[in-house]
């Protein structure tokens, strides 16, 4: 009897063994996986540099700068703050061409319908398009943040990013404005069109243009994004 019972028990500490392997195997396998698959992006924000090509925007009055080479400019800064921060980031144009195609008549709307096409393409959670202000009096200054009537996540969008950008710039408008633009209208996407200052405006010309000013707006902007989607 008593050899019976330790073999019983010898066989059930073995049993018990090859569970805890199993198991143990499972999760290693388990953990392993989950160790090796890159981490899921937070959301996918697409980042619209407006004009481009011979298209410049915007020309400062005394730098002679074009409004597309800063819109790039603010595009790439706030690109790279987005992706350290684990967004995915889809650029409308990473250079000074424009994005009409050469054989259109109409460059102006060529380009626009290249800009939906890439949203369309990328179903993002939002759109930014980047774009500096002018306007016949010199006097007017100020960043100011667009959506597009009846949209609610853009209203909401660029409500958070316009308090946050009045909040921490220095002219930045308080209220967020409906704005009618083609890449506001062309999708359903939440989108905002951020006028970051005037050209226009000989002192927010010089100041659009310095880097630390650039970096800053561009931080102030993302943490705009990241109060809407509640972080
Ligand atoms: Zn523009």
């Amino acid at each position: 009897m008593r050899i019976k019972f330790l073999t019983l028990k010898r066989k059930s500490i073995l049993i018990v063994m090859l569970c805890v392997l199993l198991v143990g195997g499972m999760c290693g396998t388990f953990f392993a996986v989950r160790a090796t698959s890159s981490p899921k992006p937070l959301h996918t924000i697409v980042i619209d540099a407006g004009h481009g090509g011979k298209d410049g925007g915007a020309v400062g009055r005394t730098t002679g700068i074009t409004e597309s080479e800063l819109n790039l400019k603010y595009s790439l800064v706030l690109k790279n703050i987005c992706q350290q921060y684990g967004f995915n980031v889809v650029l409308t144009r990473s250079d000074m061409n424009g994005l009409y195609s050469p054989f259109a008549s109409n460059k102006k709307r060529s380009e626009m319908e290249k800009r939906k096409e890439i949203i369309d393409k990328v179903k993002p959670d939002l759109v930014v398009s980047i774009h500096m202000n002018s306007f016949t009096s010199s006097s007017a200054k100020g960043a100011q943040v667009f959506y597009a009537d009846g949209s609610q996540s853009g209203e909401a969008l660029a409500q958070s990013v316009q308090t946050n950008l009045f909040k921490t710039t220095e002219n930045a408008r308080k209220t967020a404005k409906i704005g009618d633009y083609y890449i506001l209208n062309c999708t359903s996407v939440a989108s905002i069109l951020v006028e970051c200052g005037y050209l226009t405006n000989p002192d927010e010309e010089v100041l659009l243009q310095q880097e630390k000013y650039i970096n800053d707006f561009c931080y102030n902007l993302f943490c705009g994004v990241l109060l809407y989607f509640g972080m």
